[in-house]
């Protein structure tokens, strides 16, 4: 039986895999959905963002420092890995990404001198993936993914989230992620051990937000998962099938074609919202919002 008591004896004709990002690309504007996963060659995209370089520069610091024995997990070593895997791509020029590299190493110094990195955690950057059963009986989806951190605390798994963007995340967000939600499931199959707790680390405000799930809470999110997976699995199928890409996968406009990878290959999307600059998105308001 796994976490939520479900019968995983029984196996179904076919499984839906879905992972987190792909769910949410998907309610997001299924035409992204078909242009970054099914369309081949891949339509063109943007060039790099500034607050996706810096997302990633930071998860990465965050992974090695954890690689290391305990006693080098120390701020002047955490920055150091900032500025070892720094790169400029998406940043307005060599002045603006050097302000931000300097904000970066501050984030994971603090991080490390006011947070417990004595642990060692049960995985990093690590894959997990579970057949799930929103409505009991056989499972009908495997949901996967690759989580920030996972931590073992008290004989329980917690998955760890680390996020770098504008705004803080409250404990609702923690609850309502999917893609946390997902995580824990797929982690206690993986790793054989409940899970339940999610937290996600804002390292610019040095907040942590965090939620307990229920068997329930988990379920109503697998119920949502599988909804979605199931939209997304009839729309593969009938694009296969010869449907027309256009009506399978519509396009969903809305203020989030401003920052869409693919608004060099998405008419509807430049005409529904005004570009941002590349920079735009960064955790700093000092910027502003600038639009091209
Ligand atoms: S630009 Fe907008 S409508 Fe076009 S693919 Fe991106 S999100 Fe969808």
């Amino acid at each position: 039986m796994g976490q939520l008591g479900f019968d995983f004896g029984e196996q179904p004709k076919r499984l839906t895999r879905v992972t987190p990002a792909r769910l949410s690309t998907f309610d997001d504007c299924p035409r992204r959905y078909r242009m970054n996963y099914l369309d081949r060659p891949t339509p063109q995209r943007s060039g790099p963002w500034a607050h996706s370089t810096l997302g990633a520069v930071v998860h990465t610091a965050l992974r090695e420092l954890f690689d290391l024995p305990v006693q080098r997990r120390t701020p002047e070593r955490a920055a150091a890995l900032v500025t070892q895997h720094w790169k400029d791509g998406g940043f307005a020029d060599a002045e603006q990404a050097a302000v931000y590299r300097e904000r970066a190493r501050r984030w994971v110094a603090d991080y490390v001198e006011h947070n417990d990195v004595s642990g060692d955690p049960v995985g990093l950057e690590r894959w997990v993936s579970a057949p799930a059963a929103p409505e009991g009986g056989p499972p009908s989806l495997i949901v996967e993914g690759r989580a920030d951190r996972i931590d073992a605390r008290g004989g329980e798994l917690v998955v760890v989230d680390y996020k770098t963007g504008k705004r803080a995340p409250d404990e609702y967000e923690a609850r309502a992620s999917q893609a946390l939600a997902l995580y824990a499931v797929a982690a206690a199959r993986t790793l054989r051990k409940p899970c339940r707790r999610v937290e996600l680390h804002h390292l610019p405000s040095g907040t942590i937000a965090a939620a307990e799930h229920t068997d329930d809470s988990l379920r109503r999110q697998l119920r949502r998962a599988h909804e979605t997976a199931t939209d997304l699995r009839t729309a593969t199928d009938t694009l296969s099938e010869g449907g027309d890409p256009d009506e399978v996968f519509p396009a969903r406009t809305g203020r989030h074609c401003a920052w869409c990878d693919f608004r060099p290959s998405c008419a509807d999307g430049r005409r529904a919202a005004q570009a941002v600059l590349p920079w735009a998105l960064l955790a700093s308001r000092d910027d502003g919002a600038m639009t091209e």
